[in-house]
């Protein structure tokens, strides 16, 4: 018998960690679900032989396969600068010295923790309700949370005062990075640029403000996203995706800007060639003029159907308060009770009989911080909102109208009516 012990062998912050969960793990992706629950632009990509028209895609040079790929990525990089230099927030510019590009932002987050935080001794701080991935990246890592809630809904902006006294009580030394997430997931709530600054201008405290920006191209304006403002502080971190806006979820690529001499120390720590030379020519493609103007018109039609769910959405008789902003291609919305409450037996009734009865999948979000019976719902096509109007009336009216005990045998004979 081999003395090897698992249990004994494993690092303990590894072995008790819970993986990051999606709805997905719940009900799988047979090709007939409408899937309104990770976020995704369900428009499609702006690509050739995506679901929508758009001008030819980019050529890929499948013969130079055998070659590793470009470590530096500078063109992708320039592309990246060019976008979001837009002066609204600085008159200098950014250059590709500013730049990390990731396999996602999860990489970049994970990058940031091992940058910064020493195992078993440094913190992150963080603000829920938040996305997950912050907090699983960091228990990985051996590294603590600080939790400074969010303000309550409906506005979910930051508790300045408590982040900032967070950053000067006893835990101060051992912060290193403050995570904030503008418009937040799961709030859809730009964050404010002056408390931003307020967090960024602390006296004392010695550490990098992380804003993730994943979801800053549903938001208004050029001045939401804040990424060029990296060339103003030492200690300011924007990530961005192309997982959202440009809906490429699928060709993980992620972007880190920052000063030159934190992406300098991202860049050295990274795998080398941790980009694909088929992800960076999908990238510069929709980084091109006719890949923006595409992403432009995707982005117009997506958010007609957002506006179209604000309006529609409180017609339907059990439907609560939109909790958060709409700054984002999702929306946070209470399920209520039978005594009109927001309440998360009935919000996860909703969820399960959504999936299992009529193959729309979204997210339950109840248990988040000040989210309590609330349903986080990706916008779709114009169909998939249509078919998820009608499918969240009927079940809201099923679950709100049925007593516990019918419901329950409902649910289980549908649940095996599925496998089946
Ligand atoms: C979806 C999402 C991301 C994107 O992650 P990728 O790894 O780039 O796909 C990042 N941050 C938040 C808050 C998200 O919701």
């Amino acid at each position: 018998m081999s003395p090897f012990n698992l249990e004994t062998c494993a690092r303990p912050n590894i072995l008790a960690l819970e993986p990051y969960r999606c709805a997905r793990d719940d009900y799988k992706d047979d090709g007939t679900n409408i899937l309104l629950d990770a976020n995704e632009n369900a428009f499609g990509p702006p690509v050739s032989n995506g679901a929508v028209d758009a001008p030819s895609g980019p050529s890929l040079n499948l013969s130079g396969l055998h070659r590793y790929p470009d470590p530096h990525q500078n063109s992708l990089k320039q592309l990246f600068c060019n976008l979001r230099t837009t002066h609204a927030h600085t008159e200098r510019t950014l250059s590709p010295e500013n730049l990390f590009v990731g396999v996602g932002s999860d990489e970049a987050i994970d990058a940031l923790l091992r940058c910064f935080c020493v195992p078993g001794r440094d913190k992150i701080l963080v603000c829920p309700p938040t996305y997950g991935m912050y907090s699983v990246s960091a228990q990985v890592n051996d590294v603590a949370l600080v939790k400074v809630p969010l303000l309550p809904a409906p506005d979910f902006q930051v508790d300045v005062a408590g982040v900032r006294a967070a950053l000067s009580g006893p835990d101060a030394a051992a912060i290193k990075l403050v995570y904030l997430c503008s418009p937040g997931n799961p709030t859809g709530s730009l964050l404010r640029k002056d408390d931003v600054r307020a967090v960024l201008e602390h006296p004392t405290w010695n550490g990098v403000v992380v804003v993730d920006e994943a979801y800053v191209d549903f938001a208004t304006g050029p001045e939401a996203s804040l990424a060029e403002w990296v060339v103003e502080w030492p200690n300011l971190v924007v990530m961005q995706t192309m997982s959202k806006g440009f809906g490429l979820a699928g060709i993980r690529l992620g972007a880190v800007f920052t000063s030159p001499p934190i992406a300098r120390l991202l860049n050295a720590l990274k795998a080398p060639y941790n980009i694909s030379s088929l992800t960076s020519s999908i990238a510069e493609y929709a980084l091109s003029e006719a890949g923006l103007a595409a992403t432009r018109a995707i982005r117009e039609k997506l958010i007609a159907q957002r506006e179209r769910m604000l309006r529609e959405m409180p017609r339907i008789s059990g439907v609560g308060r939109l909790r958060g902003g709409t700054d984002s291609n999702f929306l946070l919305y209470e399920m209520l009770n039978a005594e009109g409450k927001p309440d998360n037996v009935t919000a996860l009734a909703v969820y399960e009989r959504l999936a299992e009865t009529k193959g729309v999948v979204v997210r339950f979000r109840g248990k988040e911080h000040g989210c309590l019976g609330c349903l986080r719902i990706t916008v779709g096509t114009e169909d998939e909102v249509t078919r998820f109007l009608a499918a969240l009336e009927r079940t809201l009216a099923e679950v709100r109208g049925i007593p516990p005990a019918a419901d329950e045998e409902n649910r289980e004979a549908a649940a095996s009516a599925v496998v089946a």
